[in-house]
């Protein structure tokens, strides 16, 4: 067995990019390999998908599960992001659909991020609490800086993917995440948009915060699939759209993943704020 440069075993139990997305965006490779994995957390939402673009080694999870029955409020966020870990993912791609909260976003809109607000009401969003975990390790109370909550390389590489195929995405704006299921109401909406914030979705974070806590390079896409309900003056977002509009866009959305896959840095030469949200910090656990 050849190890990587990474200490990783260059098997096909190793990815260094992981993807937390739907099946469609990895059903189309060859040679996938389903791999289950379970961590100190519990299962994450299903076994990850192992495979190859471009010459980078992936792994895919499907957020919702395979057969979407998570609903945004009961993933595993601290289990998704350390099985990612646990195979030797350190960037993270984090394809979403969102609610545009201006007129001029409307479906079929790609916008990567900058900025994140915190609305979602009842999620665990961090490894480091202070609290014994079930196999009995405690790990310290730590504060990451959060400030930048995206990777700026991996929005780079994903904004520079999009215009190459003449997706003209919008780069920067502010992604709200409301803890859902349900969509929001007219004057929430109203809110929202009245605050300057650009998209709404259920599962931008933790998922962020938590990638940021194992040092892992995270990046959002998020995807436009209806005019929020402040809005729009019709009858309020609906999920048959919501499917309808991601399902036109799934196939240009997963040609700008892969092509996003490949620019980004190698594992060894990462250089950016996401490596160093450790230091200074005993974490008082090992990370995989
Ligand atoms: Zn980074």
């Amino acid at each position: 067995m050849v190890s990587s440069a990474s200490g990783y075993a260059a098997d096909d139990t190793y990815a260094e990019i992981g993807v937390i997305g739907g099946s469609g965006l990895y059903s189309f490779l060859d040679d996938v390999r389903e791999v289950p994995v379970t961590t100190p957390y519990g299962d994450p939402s299903d076994s990850l998908f192992l495979g190859e673009v471009a010459g980078r080694r992936v792994a895919f999870l499907p957020r919702h599960g395979r057969r979407h029955h998570i609903p945004p409020h009961r993933i595993d966020y601290r289990a998704n992001l350390w099985a990612l870990r646990s195979v030797g993912v350190r960037q993270v791609l984090g394809p979403c659909a969102v609610g545009g909260l201006r007129p001029e976003y409307g479906p079929g809109t790609l916008l990567v991020p900058d900025q994140l607000i915190d609305r979602t009401k009842n999620r665990a969003q961090t490894y480091f609490d202070g609290e014994p975990r079930p196999d009995g390790a405690v790990p310290n109370v730590v504060h990451v800086s959060f400030a930048d909550p995206y990777c700026p390389d991996g929005r780079q590489a994903a904004l520079k993917a999009a215009r190459a195929r003449d997706w003209q995405a919008v780069d920067g704006g502010t992604l709200v995440v409301v803890e859902g299921p349900r969509f929001s109401t007219r004057a929430e909406s109203r809110w929202h948009a009245a605050n300057g914030w650009s998209v709404v979705g259920m599962t931008g974070h933790p998922e962020a915060v938590l990638a940021r806590e194992l040092g892992l390079c995270y990046t959002s896409l998020t995807l436009v699939t209806d005019l929020d309900a402040g809005t729009e003056t019709g009858e309020g977002v609906s999920h048959t759209e919501v499917l309808r509009v991601f399902g036109e866009n799934v196939g240009r959305l997963r040609d700008v993943l892969f092509d996003a896959i490949a620019a980004l840095p190698a594992t060894a030469d990462r250089d950016c704020l996401c490596v160093h949200a450790h230091d200074g910090w005993d974490l008082g656990i090992e990370l995989p």
